[in-house]
């Protein structure tokens, strides 16, 4: 705590007799003045007193300088004394001139205490920052300080001291390299245009509204370091504080400077200094937060951005300085490399050639070759195996392939490609080269005379392999050519330093054992600088730095002297009306913005852009989007016959062996459909044969399909809005939620069971048949509630009794999701009449079935035919048998046991930080995080906003449950746990933003 060193009655009175008003006051913490905020009773302000010995001339500044910018509404407006002064004085106990004054106190939040700060509120901070410069422009309005340490201009004082601090040896090295590169350039950068600049944007300094999702800046405060300077420091400054929490600085830097440069432009000179002012600006804080430790232990204000800046320096310091400045140009809207206009124009003048790189007869004629992720081209048995990419790509033999420039893929998998960014987990995807796909030991050479600047075999997975870069030289301009996928450049003659002439050999195309594991091909690329790179340089790049590395690597085509053709890409704004003209409205879209895919692939979508999604939603794709094998076998069989079932055939017979082999005895006989809704809707009709009644029990929440006669069942549906309600031969049971449901805790279970015994005896009562009950086994739609305990079985008993048929959807639950068991009634030790399977059945295929005893299928055989048209014809079969095969064989159901266990401790530790987690509950890989208030009101809210931002961050996820307040997740059952890891990281990342907190 900092002492208090006035009364705050007697700050209340000095208000009172020098404005008039009268307020309430509290102490707020300041660097060096006694601050505080006044309250009276319509309006607060912010009253300042300034510390012993201040000079006049700076209270005068810094009170006129607030009433210059009284109608700039974001900054306080300063208010005169009752005498109309700017400020005023009075004496303090010892008898000192102290002086004092007001200004209006902006409404909001701290810039600090901002979470996320997305790229759009930097951008309007730099849009901001530099509306306040237009401003204080117009004012004449100066205060000369001579050696202030906070001015960029004089940072030379931190040399005598930052060896003196408890600083890392590597970390003093960047201070003195940065210091050595500022003092060669000085007399440039005294040059540099000046300005009356703010010179403290720190992020105490900013004052955000209080909307949590899209906030807005509202206001810019203290000017108690404003001088006058080079303009560029104070975009320094505002980086430097702009980037905190970031864990991709360089990108959000990008953010406020484009902000910036929309109302002022930056010359590409004030560009260069940059990066560097903003590491100065770093390490300025860093002494000083040293140096007042020592000298001012007790004012923890002096302190606030001690730890913050350390692990900014940390990050700023890791990155090069020439790429940033790439970054910071492209932000300016000049070429992110600055030669890259120079180097077209004169390579258009001495271009090199294909027939240059390899030997003439070494290849053919050249097609291009689409390898983007939605390359219908490129299937993922491609991706996951080379031998079969070759053989495609050999089927070919009258012309070598080649492509790729700018070109997002999706085989960029490994993890030495991958991470962790603002966005969440992204991987590098966007291929900066050209590659031609000719064979093994194919000769290369080199496209023009140069020096070898890096030869090297790069050993990372689906990495280089063999690697050599040279450089060359058009008039005054250097440029690199790459060439990767090489042979062993262990054994190569070359050595760095070496001259190659136009034309010379200087490796093979590697085979995959040398070239990192791909099939054999060349990437060839060219880069206008290899920034600090000694052993290897990006082949691809994050999709959104795009625009700075094709600017660092100009497309090779142009220096090849061939064609190359851009893929036309589908605009989603098109998509979107099409759809809206075409498809109705309530087929409706997911997400605020949504999302147009191209490519599924195991657990992950990968959306046109490029981007790549975990899915934990879609329990269709069971063993992997795209699964391989399903995809083969589907393949085999549509390519060979695909008929009804009226015919003979082993596919059908040996996809009900498997499933009926999954079932207890009794269940032996099996019914093809082409969906669950479809499966449900054969159920009842089966059992309306059986029974010879249309009435049945339903669970509330329940959900059975699309037709009229399962949404007839399905209480989800008839009780949402449009609904037609419950019609009079449903009868309902209160959904059992433990949690939050008609009955909660200890005695639910019983409470429900005895709901459903007051339904059998009402209806006898009333004389009134009941047909059959149809649960799912956890209630998925409704919101992922599970049956409490023994509820199943103890209705089962009774149905028996009574001779009511028991149906289990297992559309959701069934082919081993719930990890413990195969199916989800197994759960709960009971045995249904019938059964009906969907979605995971076919992995996407549409396919679905009804499993039922020997005694109702026989019942069922009155006479009326069943057919299906396509039910239960071969392709799908072959499909179906296939999913079974691969759960079996790759134990897919003990994975979901597994993983699924990992997940719900992970999540439950999550809820024991986050009280918005009311309940995690479910079984295997079918889970549901129920958030609540403190009063257990639902919050749909909070799960949308959840929603939303996990798929800005990569991961797909839904809300759902009768309130919308559930975050459904229901993975393929491939998850690993290391999908889990990344999920609870990015779910603690969004449970700890500002809307999931404070709100
Ligand atoms: N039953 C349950 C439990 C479901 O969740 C669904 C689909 N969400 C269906 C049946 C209907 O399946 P389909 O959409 O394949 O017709």
């Amino acid at each position: 705590m900092m002492k208090k060193k006035f009364e705050l009655k007697f700050i209340e009175s000095l208000v009172f007799s020098n404005y008039g008003i009268k307020v309430k006051a509290t102490q707020i913490e300041g660097e060096k003045d006694d601050n505080f905020k006044v309250e009276a009773k319509n309006k607060s302000y912010f009253f300042k007193i300034y510390p012993k010995k201040t000079d006049e001339k700076f209270v005068k500044f810094q009170s006129q300088l607030l009433s210059h910018l009284k109608d700039y509404k974001k900054t306080g407006n300063n208010n005169l004394t009752s005498f109309k002064k700017t400020y005023a004085t009075f004496s303090d106990n010892e008898n000192e001139i102290r002086f004092f004054r007001m200004n209006d106190w902006i409404c909001g939040r701290l810039w600090s205490s901002v979470n996320p700060i997305s790229n759009s509120l930097r951008e309007k901070l730099g849009i901001e920052n530099a509306e306040l410069l237009i401003k204080l422009s117009r004012t004449k309005l100066n205060y000369v300080r001579k050696d202030f340490d906070w001015d960029l201009a004089n940072f030379l004082w931190i040399e005598k001291f930052y060896k003196k601090i408890n600083l890392k040896k590597k970390y003093q090295k960047t201070i003195k390299n940065t210091i050595e590169n500022l003092k060669k350039k000085r007399s440039k950068f005294q040059k540099l245009r000046k300005h009356l600049i703010h010179n403290d944007l720190n992020d105490n300094n900013i004052i955000v509204s209080e909307n949590l999702k899209t906030p807005t800046i509202l206001g810019l405060i203290d000017f108690g370091d404003c001088v006058r300077s080079q303009l560029i420091n104070e975009l320094a400054v505002t980086c430097t504080y702009g980037i905190i929490k970031s864990l991709t600085p360089l990108e959000s830097a990008f953010h406020i400077i484009k902000g910036f440069n929309s109302k002022i432009k930056i010359s590409e000179d004030e560009i260069d200094f940059l990066y560097d002012l903003i590491l100065i600006r770093i390490s300025i804080s860093i002494v000083k937060s040293a140096l007042n430790e020592k000298n001012n232990p007790s004012n923890k204000y002096l302190q606030v951005s001690k730890n913050d800046m350390l692990t900014i320096f940390d990050k700023w310091s890791k990155i090069n300085r020439e790429l940033a400045t790439h970054f910071f140009r492209h932000a300016c809207n000049f070429t992110a490399n600055i030669n890259e206009k120079k180097f077209y124009k004169l390579i258009s003048q001495k271009k090199s050639s294909v027939n240059i790189l390899f030997k003439k007869n070494e290849i053919n004629k050249l097609e291009n070759l689409d390898l983007s992720v939605s390359s219908k081209w490129l299937s993922n048995e491609l991706i996951n195996d080379i031998y079969s990419f070759e053989k495609k790509i050999n089927q070919n033999l009258f012309s070598t392939y080649y492509g790729g420039y700018l070109e997002t893929r999706a085989v960029y998998d490994s993890y030495d490609y991958e991470k962790l960014t603002d966005r969440g987990f992204e991987n590098r995807t966007t291929h900066l080269g050209i590659d031609f796909w000719v064979e093994q030991k194919t000769s290369v050479h080199s496209i023009d005379d140069g020096i070898i600047k890096i030869i090297t075999n790069d050993k990372t997975i689906k990495g280089y392999g063999g690697l050599i870069i040279i450089e060359h030289t058009i008039e005054d301009l250097n440029y690199y050519s790459l060439y990767g996928h090489l042979s062993d450049q262990k054994k190569s003659k070359f050595n760095i330093g070496d001259l190659v002439s136009k034309g010379e050999k200087i490796a093979e195309i590697g085979s995959p054992k040398e070239n990192g594991g791909w099939s054999p091909h060349l990437h060839f690329q060219i880069m206008l600088t290899i920034l600090d790179y000694e052993n290897d340089f990006p082949g691809v790049c994050l999709q959104n730095e795009k625009e700075v590395w094709s600017s660092i690597c100009p497309n090779p085509s142009l220096v090849l002297n061939i064609k190359y053709l851009s893929k036309n890409k589908i605009d989603e704004d098109i998509l979107k009306k099409l759809r809206k003209k075409y498809l109705s409205a309530n087929l409706k879209l997911s997400y605020d913005s949504p999302i147009y895919f191209v490519r599924g692939f195991n657990q992950y979508l990968y959306s046109n852009s490029g981007k790549k999604y975990l899915d934990t939603v879609n329990n269709i794709a069971h063993v992997g989007h795209q699964n391989v094998n399903i995809v083969k076998a589907a393949k085999q069989q549509i390519g060979i016959l695909n008929t009804n079932t009226r015919y003979l055939h082993d596919e059908i017979i040996s996809l009900s062996e498997n499933l009926v082999s999954k079932f207890p005895k009794k269940l032996s006989k099996a019914y093809f459909v082409n969906s669950g809704s479809e499966a449900n809707e054969l159920a009842i009709r089966i059992s309306n044969v059986y029974s010879n009644c249309d009435n049945y029990i339903i669970m509330q929440g329940g959900y059975h399909g699309n037709t009229n006669k399962t949404i007839e069942i399905s209480n989800y549906k008839y009780n949402s809005i449009g609904g037609r309600g419950k019609t009079n031969n449903i009868f309902e049971i209160p959904m059992p939620d433990k949690f939050r449901g008609k009955f909660r805790g200890k005695n639910a279970e019983i409470k429900y069971f005895n709901e459903f015994e007051k339904i059998i005896s009402k209806a006898k009562k009333n004389n009134k048949k009941i047909g059959a009950m149809i649960v799912e086994p956890i209630i998925s739609c409704g919101g992922q509630i599970e049956l409490p305990g023994k509820f199943l079985k103890k209705c089962k008993k009774i149905l028996e009794k009574e001779n009511i048929l028991l149906i289990v959807d297992e559309v959701q639950t069934g082919f081993g999701r719930v990890g413990e068991k195969y199916w989800g009634f197994q759960l709960h030790d009971v045995i249904p009449d019938i059964v009906t399977l969907g979605k995971p059945m076919g992995n996407g295929h549409p396919i679905g079935a009804v499993i039922c005893t020997n005694e109702i299928s026989r019942r069922f055989d009155n006479g009326l035919e069943f057919f299906s048209s396509f039910g239960g014809n071969t392709v799908s079969c072959m499909i179906a048998n296939q999913v079974i095969k691969e759960i079996d064989s790759r134990k897919l159901q003990k994975n979901a046991y597994m993983t699924g266990k990992y997940l719900i401790n992970g999540l439950n530790e999550l809820a024991k930080k986050f009280p918005v987690i009311g309940d995690v509950r479910g079984k295997g890989l079918f889970i549901g995080v129920e958030l609540v208030d403190p009063n257990l009101n639902p919050r749909m809210d909070k799960a949308i906003y959840l929603v939303n931002r996990m798929k800005e961050l990569g991961v797909l996820m839904s809300n759902d449950g009768l309130d919308k307040n559930v975050i459904k997740i229901k993975p393929p059952i491939i998850f690993s746990k290391i999908d889990v890891d990344r999920l609870l990281t990015l779910l603690k990342k969004v449970l700890e933003e500002d809307f999931m907190i404070h709100n």
